[in-house]
């Protein structure tokens, strides 16, 4: 722990947001734009001279790079232990290395977000700020010139699957088509390009890049200042926007989680909130791939730009199961196991929109530098729900490219494979090489009550503390249906107005 000492022959700032990423960017630009003096500290470089960061073509060159986290996970008793966990660490964050697939989440998500307790965060309360966050970042549809896209959105149409316009007006439904994407001209319209760069604001947060944020520096239960790895920085509010991994180390390190698990690590507890690392979320995804009779032409932007939603339970919140479409053989854990491939295919992947199994972000020790461990306990939900809509999903995925309109392009289904019919073969196939969609959430909830998981009030304030407050997709208290990135943008927002209120 650290003392007032310390900071007070430091640099002082109003506000110190940690983590210049997809929320921390957003929270800084616009609290500058109000006038607060805002430091902005992220852990890894400048974006805006890196060629493939920007062009949102390059974007899976970064998966695993310099740039990358990449963060291995837990051993998965029921999914796949390989999947490495993808975060950015640019300025921008994960919105420099995403696909930019661009989504407001439907009306009823935030309605099941009041529900659990993010009170003052439902469809007409965060509307405001999907407004504002749109009105700075601009979203393109990708056009449906690519034959195949074409092909199998016609395709769905057989299977009651209506060509939809995803995103506008009231289209949660069954459906496919071409997503919006925040990309103008093949460059991404990240948080760090749209807003630390965009616009024409009065004021401009200061950026400081290559900087880790290694502790919080606490009175008491005050917030005071950071340490970071170039020394200690006071302020009069810390903004935790380190992500759905980083945000919850940070408030472990600093003894604010589960008083027994931090114990149990050899750190001191100081507010005992067990919700801290808890209620971890994501979207898991599956894959079916088929080899093509021909190349796949080229993308129009990137290789992902079809999204089908299908409602395989019937559920009354709507789809409940999402495919993106890709113009590759995405083979990456099924050539694992021996699965064959092709240099030219494509893919579908199902994933869960709104995924029931929870896992956890635990620190190892009390030291910054330790990885904490990330145990998503796939496919672990009691009733089986998520893998039932997994394997629900495979099998409407064969389903669209059995489809006549399709047979032109589609050759060989490579994976998992003709011969995999029975149900607890898919099943078994698709949990072993499932991917994620890379959407961990939940980690830091925002709720009414602590002592049921919640970890932010529903001012983003931290429980238990003064001066703090988390900012991030960590806390989303239940997953979106969709694509979180501006979603994560419009909690940025709201932590900046909560701020200047
Ligand atoms: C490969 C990939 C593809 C994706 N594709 C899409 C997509 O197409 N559409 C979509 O909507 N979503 C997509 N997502 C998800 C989406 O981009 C993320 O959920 C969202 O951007 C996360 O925002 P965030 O603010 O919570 O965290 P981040 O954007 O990850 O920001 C956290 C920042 O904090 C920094 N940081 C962490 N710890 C420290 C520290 N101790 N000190 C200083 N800095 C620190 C990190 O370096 C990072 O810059 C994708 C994600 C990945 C990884």
């Amino acid at each position: 722990m650290w003392d007032a000492d310390h900071v007070s022959t430091t640099e002082h700032h109003d506000v110190i947001v940690v983590g210049g990423g997809t929320a921390g960017c957003v929270t800084a630009a616009r609290l500058a734009e109000a006038g607060v003096a805002v430091l902005l500290i992220e852990a890894g470089p400048d974006d805006s001279d890196r060629d493939e960061v920007l062009q949102v073509r390059r974007w899976l060159e970064l998966l695993g790079g310099e740039l990358d986290w990449d963060y291995t996970i837990a051993p998965q008793p029921r999914g796949n232990s390989a999947i490495r966990h993808s975060r950015a660490r640019v300025l921008g964050g994960c919105s420099s290395h995403n696909s930019c697939i661009a989504f407001v989440p439907p009306d009823a998500d935030f309605s099941a977000w009041a529900a659990a307790g993010a009170v003052g965060w439902g469809p007409d309360d965060v509307a405001p700020f999907f407004s504002r966050v749109l009105e700075r970042v601009p979203l393109r549809r990708v056009s449906e010139e690519n034959p195949v896209n074409a092909s199998v959105i016609e395709a769905c149409a057989a299977v009651g699957l209506p060509p939809t316009v995803l995103g506008e007006g009231d289209w949660f439904h069954p459906g496919a088509g071409p997503f919006r994407l925040n990309v103008v001209d093949g460059l991404r319209q990240s948080a760090s390009v749209a807003y630390l760069r965009g616009g024409t604001p009065a004021a401009r947060p200061e950026v400081r890049c290559n900087t880790q944020v290694h502790g919080l520096v606490l009175e008491g239960t005050d917030v005071v200042g950071v340490r970071t790895s170039e020394g200690v920085l006071g302020a009069d509010h810390v903004v935790v926007a380190a992500g759905a991994f980083g945000s919850p180390q940070l408030l472990q390190l600093a003894g604010i989680g589960p008083a027994d698990d931090l114990r149990g690590v050899g750190i001191d507890p100081l507010v005992d909130l067990p919700g801290v690392g808890s209620n971890l979320q994501d979207h898991p995804e599956g894959v079916v791939i088929w080899s093509t009779r021909r190349p796949v032409p080229e993308p129009i932007v990137q290789e992902w730009e079809v999204g089908i939603f299908a409602n395989v339970h019937d559920d009354p919140h709507g789809p409940d199961l999402m495919f993106h479409l890709g113009l590759v053989p995405f083979d990456g854990h099924t050539a694992a196991y021996g699965y064959p491939t092709s240099p030219h295919g494509v893919s579908l992947t199902p994933n869960v929109c709104r995924a029931r199994s929870r896992g956890t972000v635990r620190v190892r020790s009390p030291h910054p530098g330790d990885v904490p461990a990330i145990d998503f306990a796939y496919f672990t939900d009691p009733e089986g729900y998520d893998e039932s809509v997994m394997v629900a999903g495979v099998e409407l995925a064969r389903e669209i490219m059995a489809q006549d309109r399709v047979a032109d392009w589609i050759d060989v289904e490579l994976a998992p494979g003709a011969a995999t019919t029975d149900r607890s073969a898919i099943s078994d196939y698709v949990r072993r090489t499932a991917n994620t969609v890379y959407h961990p959430v939940g980690t830091c909830a925002i709720g009414t009550d602590p002592s049921a998981g919640a970890v932010v009030r529903p001012d983003l304030s931290v429980y238990g503390l003064s001066g703090l407050s988390v900012a991030d997709t960590s806390v989303f208290p239940l997953i979106p249906s969709v694509n979180p990135a501006l979603t994560a943008m419009m909690v940025g927002e709201r932590c900046a107005a909560e701020l200047t209120r």
